[in-house]
């Protein structure tokens, strides 16, 4: 794939400008020159094939060539709700989510959630959205939502027709068993998914029963036990294996 660029600005006219980062990779990583070829990117799931015209100290001008709309996206709108792990983690989970075609990762808030990203991981994550896409080919950006609640988020999410919770346990006597078959084979893939992990602790049999009785499916993963990011590319991967076609 032809190197891509992200534009802050979305992408109008026949011409665009690009500053910060962006221009910075294009000047003093790839050498770019007048007449060099790169494709854009503005999130508007759109690419624009473009030429370099002038590139001036950090900043570079470009003539866009032409507007392809190239849909990379899954064929259904895929939410991830997470208690986010801490540092590199977070960002390979991030970059993982992106790559995979999840639309959003909702920051999760449990009992036993240890860490919230502030304002300025979220940035972070931001620009490992935007660079994973540049690498994947996305059109469009993965959200970060601001952080929820588990009981915000299971009460917000009443009508999606499939909700399931990675929870470990398969036992006979717990209360609610998880279920280990993958709720979505065989089923007609449903237009909406989401899915949710929880922190290094758990989610809490509460939390637990709190969402079954609101109608979502409980996953077990299998005998070990995942880190959260693991759980997060495992279970997301399940629903985008159903997307393919047969
Ligand atoms: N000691 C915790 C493990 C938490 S692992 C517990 O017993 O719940 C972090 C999160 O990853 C879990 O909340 C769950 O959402 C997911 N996870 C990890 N391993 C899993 C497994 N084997 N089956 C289902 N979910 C799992």
């Amino acid at each position: 794939m032809t190197d891509r660029y992200y534009s802050e600005s979305p992408l109008l006219g026949e011409t665009a400008l690009l500053a910060g980062p962006e221009a910075h990779h294009l000047i003093h990583v790839m050498r770019a020159k007048p007449g060099s070829r790169v494709v854009l990117f503005d999130g508007s799931g759109a690419e624009f094939p473009a030429r370099v015209e002038r590139v001036d100290r950090g900043e570079v001008e470009l003539a866009l060539l032409s507007r392809d709309e190239i849909d990379r996206e899954l064929p259904l709108e895929l939410t991830l709700a997470v208690a986010l792990p801490k540092g590199d983690r977070q960002k390979w989970l991030v970059q993982k989510a992106v790559e995979l075609g999840v639309g959003r990762i909702v920051p999760l808030r449990t009992a036993h959630s240890v860490s919230q990203p502030g304002a300025q991981a979220v940035a972070r994550l931001r620009r490992a959205v935007i660079e994973a896409s540049k690498q994947c080919g996305r059109n469009r950006l993965m959200e970060i939502a601001g952080p929820q609640s588990w009981t915000d988020l299971v009460a917000g999410t009443p009508a999606v027709p499939c909700r399931i919770l990675a929870h470990p346990g398969c036992r006979a006597d717990a209360a609610q068993p998880s279920t280990r078959a993958n709720p979505l084979t065989g089923a007609q893939l449903p237009d909406t998914v989401v899915l949710a992990v929880g922190p290094e602790g758990g989610f809490t049999a509460e939390e637990v029963a709190l969402a079954t009785a609101a109608g979502w499916q409980t996953l077990h993963l299998g005998p070990r036990t995942l880190r959260i990011e693991t759980a997060a590319v495992l279970l997301a991967s399940m629903v985008v294996g159903q997307t393919f076609p047969a």
